[in-house]
């Protein structure tokens, strides 16, 4: 990554071509890493098509690789990255875009190897999925790989952050007992000032630009100066409360005076996508790779309103994931939520369930957790005191475990562990074992 960086900024070509090199030692006979899967020296880079041992390392290879394919030195490399990040997104990768599900060797799994209570979803796994998709995105101009990285950002980096920013998690587990908590430091300590690295940096992901046009990638209350190839500038204000509504705003201030091509994410959740130019819903546009695309002479003052219908959604998982069979996650907008203890006083939440028919009304609480939207509901609790210690019992043809009716509130995955500490489930049951 920083030799094309470097090839970038001094036109050097000799920096891409050692970056190439190094990407080519994988796989070779002898192996560098003798031949091991955990430092994917098992194949040539382009001959791997699964994400395979140290999560962090892999991703970040994919990144240099992703590089040196993006500036036309390696086609070859193409579809070992197409292969690589449906290995991700299809068998390897949790709900919230963390990845590496192993605490040995800080790994990836096998296929549909997700376990929720030992996921180990490393923080730093997280921002290298950011980078990378990144650098998917700018190869590619598609919308997956941007709505893919807004997903890990907010889910998968985010938690790894107190909301106090002075306690990190380096294992992002998905269910927990309330035992893991966010520590100031660690002995080996990669993911804080990963975090530091990532949210200095972020700024410089929201938006690109190429000859004729601009792209919005990242939604936030914000104001851009962008410098085009040609140095011309286009400057504009975004206006929205992103992620919690989907209403997001754009001031025009300043733009060239030729056609420009405004390009709007649309995100792949988006229930609906309604657009207006100055107030006006007829204007023409387009839609490509999942991007709104307005062309126009622009003027400051021009204003453009963008809506993304932000709907509830449950989310089940292929069935080949044990742990969440029978269990549902809950998203809204980019985010997706968990049931924390701390906001459940009648039930231990690894006993409860929400039915199917149960309707989770959006509410939003400015004095929780900094501010945020929570989902609630009516659910079903198991109580399992009757089992008296137990760990097995003969099955009748039905469960032996008595329920009771408890109110749900669902709070946004990435403010869990801020309050006393206490079980979490990201994936909820939605029938309860009853008898
Ligand atoms: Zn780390």
């Amino acid at each position: 990554m920083a030799l094309v960086e470097l090839y970038r900024v001094t036109g050097e070509s000799r920096y891409l071509q050692l970056a190439r090199f190094i990407v080519e030692q994988r796989g070779q006979e002898p192996g560098l890493f003798g031949n091991s899967k955990y430092h994917q020296d098992h194949l040539k880079f382009r001959d791997q098509r699964d994400f395979v041992g140290h999560a962090v390392r892999h991703l970040y290879l994919a990144c240099g690789a992703t590089d040196v394919a993006a500036e036309h030195l390696e086609a070859l490399y193409d579809d070992a990255l197409n292969a690589l990040w449906i290995s991700l997104t299809q068998r390897r990768m949790y709900v919230t875009g963390g990845a590496g599900s192993r605490w040995e060797g800080e790994a990836f799994g096998e296929d549909y190897e997700l376990p929720n209570e030992r996921a180990y979803t490393e923080t730093c796994a997280a921002i290298a999925s950011v980078m990378w998709n990144w650098r998917l995105l700018l190869k590619t101009g598609d919308a997956k790989y941007a709505d893919l990285l807004e997903t890990t950002l907010y889910n998968a980096v985010l938690p790894g952050l107190s909301l106090e920013g002075q306690h990190y998690f380096y294992q992002n587990p998905l269910a927990d007992r309330g035992e893991h908590r966010r520590q100031a430091w660690f002995g080996c300590a990669c993911c804080p000032p990963n975090v530091a690295r990532l949210l200095a940096s972020l700024p410089g992901y929201f938006c690109t630009v190429a000859e004729d046009s601009v792209g919005i990638h990242l939604f936030a209350e914000s104001s851009a100066d962008l410098t085009m190839p040609n140095g011309e500038h286009f400057v504009f204000d975004v206006h929205t409360d992103y992620p919690w509504d989907g209403r997001i705003q754009v001031d025009v201030a300043f733009a060239p005076d030729r056609p420009i091509r405004l390009c709007l994410r649309t995100p792949w959740w988006a229930a609906s996508v309604e657009f207006t130019v100055n107030g006006m819903s007829d204007t023409e546009a387009v839609v490509e790779k999942d991007y709104l695309v307005i062309c126009r002479v622009w003027q400051a003052g021009d204003v453009v309103t963008l809506d993304l219908g932000m709907t509830v959604q449950r989310i089940e998982t292929h069935p080949h994931v044990l742990g969440n069979r029978g269990r549902v996650a809950l998203r809204r907008g980019p985010l997706i939520y968990c049931i924390e203890q701390a906001d459940h006083d009648t039930a231990d939440v690894w006993d409860i369930a929400l039915p199917d028919t149960a309707e989770l009304a959006v509410e939003f609480q400015p004095q929780l957790l900094d501010g945020v939207i929570v989902l609630k509901a009516q659910g079903i609790a198991s109580d399992p005191t009757e089992w008296d210690g137990a760990l097995y019992a003969p099955y009748m043809g039905h469960s032996s475990t008595e329920t009771h009716s408890v109110d749900v509130t669902a709070i946004p995955y990435y403010a869990w562990a801020n309050r006393e500490a206490g079980p979490m489930q990201v994936w909820i049951p939605t029938v309860a074992t009853t008898r």
